[in-house]
């Protein structure tokens, strides 16, 4: 059993819709009865901010924590909006401005080339660390399109389809997105350690 180190709801649905048809059993901080645990997230890349997060998290609780630092990765925009994805047009920005705020600097910009990165810790109460790294690659679209996901998926035209995460079903993102990818690498880790 895994405490989730978020309080985005949409990760830790995508989390136990992987990990749990896989015999691992996460729950999130609010059902570990930890209530609201503000991490600040100072870290220059997803390594850090992920197990930072996953750190903290065992600590707090003293279970085996997992964490997912994740974000959008624009080549054009050198790297950007990384690991700031979450607050890209400030502290409380919303998906919608997030998104707004990329539409505009992407204006004039053809290489539309892009990646999600996923990074996801695990923190063991015995001392066990493990950070993996996934990616998908797609490009930016030039308008949001599909309701499906959340942050940037309206925007993200994942390679293989012609179609955004916004407008594939769950399954399918669930199959092929950086998350999955880091997660299917996660197992692999655990696995080994068995
Ligand atoms: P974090 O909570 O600091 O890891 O921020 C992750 C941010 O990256 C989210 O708030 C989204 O803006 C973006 N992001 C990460 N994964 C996804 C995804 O699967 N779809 C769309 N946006 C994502």
């Amino acid at each position: 059993m895994f405490i989730a180190a978020t309080q985005n709801q949409h990760k830790l649905k995508e989390i136990k819709e992987i990990l749990i048809p896989l015999g691992m059993d996460v729950i999130s901080v609010h059902e570990a009865g930890l209530g609201n645990v503000e991490i600040v997230e100072d870290g220059d890349t997803f390594e850090e901010n992920s197990m930072k997060k996953a750190e903290t998290i065992m600590k707090l609780s003293g279970r085996n924590a997992i964490a997912d630092d994740s974000g959008l990765s624009v080549d054009d925009l050198g790297g950007q909006p990384g690991v700031y994805s979450a607050r890209f047009s400030g502290e409380n920005a919303t998906d919608k401005d997030n998104n707004k705020k990329l539409l505009t600097m992407m204006e004039g910009i053809k290489n539309r080339s892009a990646k999600f990165v996923s990074v996801i810790s695990l923190c063991f109460t015995d001392g066990r660390k493990i950070s993996v790294r996934g990616e998908c690659m797609g490009k930016i679209g030039y308008e949001e399109k599909g309701n499906n996901g959340f942050g940037y998926d309206p925007l993200f035209i994942v390679d293989g389809y012609d179609k955004t995460f916004g407008e594939l079903e769950s399954d399918v993102k669930n199959k092929i997105s950086h998350r999955a990818n880091a997660l299917k690498k996660l197992r692999e880790e655990l696995e080994k350690m068995r």
